[in-house]
């Protein structure tokens, strides 16, 4: 097995050359397995469009509802296993324990990856470093559902200190914490930070999981392929309106022929308006983020009138004032934003906020009188 053929000479190092046959990882398959038959027709589209180079299906599903589809478990893997045998396509799966871990090399899995839940937890995922220790078969990792660097950081190290030869990390997007038309945040910045902090690790990007909905699907791709990713994992289903999980997000396998022309083929490599959409979509985003701040400041600036009022406070407290421009423009300086745009953006924010305080105190005080 070309992926397994891997003499480091004892050396822990990042992702080799061996699992890149292309240059570019290519891993796609349906967010979950469900039948033998779902497993085989994607695994034929996939083998004869020549491109993938593992086909995924999770096994064992981290739902975040106990009532959701829970996966097939075991059973599944024997379906990988024979749908390998029949196409020669490697199989890649996600485990979540060491008995997943146990299961997948069992019967013969060519990857595995860490999700995105189970990242999060230390314990787990050295719990799993511990049990793939000394086996020659590549890891990658997603990044946690929070936007923490460190912890993504610290996954990877663990399973680099196991002396897991190859092991690879994936973008799948950060839980947003406002309304969103993607489903995961994509935070560009943070895997391109990882690769500066951990040079060599190759880094693929999952854009089905960041989208949410096939339809973005593409856009993220290709942002991902502008970004220099090393790869992408796409979910891939034959009929995606009928699938158990992620229903909204997969591909349909008729479709990605035509997915992977439109990313690599000649013709319309690193289409510019498809660009422009993404970062405008991408753009939209952060202003629903920032219309959203500024309202949760304006809700708070309710309660400290209330507070300023009880204790007879003038509404303008010039040193407290002082000390947030001081504080945000030197935030701003260092994130390299114009100090005269961002003193003008917060001296209109502290304005509004000051004549919100005023007009409300003066109300209460004309209502307290007339009663
Ligand atoms: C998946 O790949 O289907 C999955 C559950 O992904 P994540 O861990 O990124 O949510
Ligand atoms: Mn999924």
């Amino acid at each position: 097995m070309e992926t397994r053929n891997n003499n480091n000479n004892g050396k822990p190092n990042l992702l080799k050359e061996t699992i890149f046959r292309s240059g570019r990882l290519m891993i796609a398959g349906p967010c979950s397995a469900e039948s033998p038959e779902q497993l085989m027709d994607t695994a034929r589209v996939l083998s004869a469009d020549g491109r993938v180079h593992f086909l995924r299906a999770g096994i064992w599903k981290p739902r975040t509802s106990p009532g959701s589809f829970q996966g097939v478990g075991t059973e599944g893997l024997k379906w990988l296993s024979d749908i390998k045998n029949e196409t020669g396509l490697p199989v890649a799966t996600e485990v979540g324990s060491e008995r997943h871990v146990y299961e997948a090399l069992k019967y013969g899995v060519d990857l595995l990856w860490i999700g995105a839940r189970t990242v999060s937890n230390p314990f787990t995922v050295q719990e799993i470093a511990d049990a793939i220790r000394g086996v020659d078969v590549p890891v990658m990792v997603k990044n946690p559902l929070s936007p923490d660097i460190d912890l993504w950081e610290g996954a990877i190290k663990r399973f680099v200190k196991a002396r897991i030869s190859q092991v690879g990390a994936i973008h799948r997007g950060f839980t947003p914490n406002t309304k969103s038309v993607f489903r995961n945040q994509p935070n560009w910045a943070i895997p391109l930070m990882l690769r500066h902090r951990m040079p060599g690790l190759q880094i693929i990007c999952d854009p089905s999981h960041i989208a949410g909905n096939r339809e973005l699907v593409p856009l993220i791709a290709q942002r991902a392929i502008t970004n220099n990713f090393d790869g992408l994992m796409i979910e891939v289903h034959p009929n995606p309106a009928d699938a158990l999980s992620d229903a909204s997000q997969q591909i349909c396998a008729g479709d990605f022929p035509g997915l992977m022309d439109k990313l690599f083929g000649d013709n319309e490599q690193n289409n510019p308006d498809d660009l422009l959409e993404e970062l405008r979509l991408e753009i939209d985003n952060l202003d629903d983020n920032l219309v959203e701040t500024l309202a949760n400041r304006m809700e708070l600036i309710k309660h400290i009138t209330a507070v300023k009022k009880d204790i007879e406070m003038e509404v303008v407290q010039q040193s407290r004032w002082e000390k947030i421009l001081e504080r945000v423009m030197a935030e701003a300086g260092e994130k390299g934003l114009r100090s005269t745009f961002v003193k003008k953006l917060f001296t209109n924010i502290h304005k509004e906020s000051c004549l919100f305080q005023k007009t409300h105190i003066s109300k209460r005080r004309k209502n307290e009188k007339s009663e």
